[in-house]
């Protein structure tokens, strides 16, 4: 069968008029879809799994945001609630109840989590979190993982190295060296990585950050027992482990990702689903540790906006939706089905591919290795997947414009969406060349 390509027209009008104004047509930089080629698609609107483009194309949508829309888009519980806080006003300046409500919930259905402070983004979360965990250990080195993402923040904007990695470089122009003098940089799944750089910086490691399920380096599983050796070298050495749970939170079950790898984080970084699409992070952890953020402590961080009353009903809405729904048995069971799919009709095309998947997390890798860690991501064939990216998008699914980021299921993909998935990969895989 041959694919037929859809019209795009409205969509590259706003994105040459949108050039002149926004950075790069874009508030992010993914949305420009540089790696994959092409104008970006301009959306207009979405409902349920489905999104719709400027050129009112539809599509199966499998970014989701980039992670929060766990229950699809335009939830009609959430935007009931929406609406009805809106009209009683956006933002006081002063502590409602809503933040109290989501505290609760957030904070029971953590184990290790006391207290929680609210913030706007993910980026503020992992920001405030080294912050504080170097306010709380006196030292100043943080071990971060190649290929794990934590917002863009300096500190922890260290590019990835390769080999035998010790000093981290920056990896943006304009963070200076200085800044990322105490950032080490490990290697994701390689314990021995983690144990050289604490008997190198003996003493001088305050923190250690981790996405449990790594999610921006395409979705990377840790092996068994690497998270709770990780945990256990942070015990040992006085080190605050910090989980940062801003994609993987309630995303495999009603809470963090820890419990299901049974540890338990210091500090826990929350973002994406928490604020049910409204910009909201956290970070919350053991109350001697939080209560060392002003105004009870001396570590400072505030915001005018953070524990916005819509934000937190947005959010509050989302998770108390999601725990109703419980649709997370539907999202192992959707994505073993794409897995199998996938693995099987790539065999078939003879076009090697690797699937990983999490939660309501996949993606597919175009590389015939096991890809556990950074390096073996970088193994993909990122023109093929440029390639499967517009096939993809022209059959009507919505993939995010990069090898390297997680497609994302909702509560609300059906049975229906599943097969037209599997059947719009199989033709794109064999229109590859
Ligand atoms: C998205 C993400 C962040 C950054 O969150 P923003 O809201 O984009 O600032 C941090 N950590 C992880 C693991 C993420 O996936």
């Amino acid at each position: 069968m041959q694919l037929v390509k859809k019209e795009y027209s409205q969509s590259k009008k706003l994105y040459e008029t949108s050039q002149n104004y926004l950075v790069g047509g874009v508030n992010s930089p993914v949305r420009a879809y540089k790696s994959v080629g092409g104008d970006p698609l301009f959306i207009k609107k979405g409902k349920g799994s489905k999104i719709h483009d400027v050129d009112n194309n539809e599509y199966i949508d499998l970014v989701g945001s980039y992670g929060p829309l766990i229950l699809g888009h335009a939830n009609e519980v959430v935007v009931d609630a929406v609406k009805r806080a809106s009209e009683k006003g956006f933002s006081f300046g002063a502590t409602g109840e809503k933040e109290l409500e989501l505290a609760e919930l957030i904070c029971g259905a953590f184990s290790g989590m006391d207290k929680i402070r609210f913030v706007n983004s993910g980026t503020e979360a992992t920001m405030s979190a080294i912050r504080l965990a170097r306010a709380f250990t006196k030292k100043n080195k943080v071990i971060k993982f190649a290929g794990c993402y934590h917002g863009h923040e300096d500190n922890l904007l260290v590019a990835a190295g390769s080999g035998i990695v010790t000093l981290g470089l920056p990896g943006s122009e304009g963070v200076p060296e200085d800044v990322v003098k105490d950032t080490l940089v490990a290697l994701y799944n390689n314990i021995e990585s983690v144990e050289s750089l604490i008997d190198q910086f003996s003493g001088e490691i305050g923190a250690i950050i981790i996405e449990p399920i790594a999610g921006n380096m395409g979705v990377v599983i840790p092996e068994d027992g690497f998270l709770k050796y990780l945990r256990k070298l942070a015990t040992d050495n006085g080190i605050v482990l910090i989980v940062d749970e801003v994609m993987t939170g309630f995303r495999a079950h009603f809470g963090g990702t820890q419990e299901l790898l049974g540890i338990e984080a210091d500090i826990t970084c929350l973002g994406k689903v928490i604020g049910g699409g409204f910009p909201v992070g956290a970070y919350g952890g053991k109350k001697e540790i939080m209560d060392m953020v002003a105004p009870l402590g001396a570590v400072y961080q505030a915001g005018t906006l953070s524990g916005n009353p819509i934000a937190m009903t947005a959010g509050l809405a989302t998770l108390r939706e999601l725990r109703r729904l419980d649709p997370y048995q539907q999202f192992k069971n959707q994505t073993d089905s794409l897995k199998n799919a996938f693995n099987s009709k790539a065999q078939a095309s003879g076009i090697p591919i690797q699937v990983n998947s999490f939660g309501s997390m996949i993606n597919v890798f175009f590389t015939d290795q096991n890809v556990v860690d950074f390096e073996s991501a970088q193994t993909s064939n990122t023109e093929f997947f440029s390639k499967f990216f517009w096939n993809m998008t022209n059959e009507g699914v919505f993939l995010p414009p990069s090898q390297f980021e997680a497609w994302f299921l909702s509560a609300v993909h059906d049975d229906m969406d599943i097969e037209k998935i599997i059947s719009a990969f199989e033709l794109s895989l064999n229109n590859l060349n």
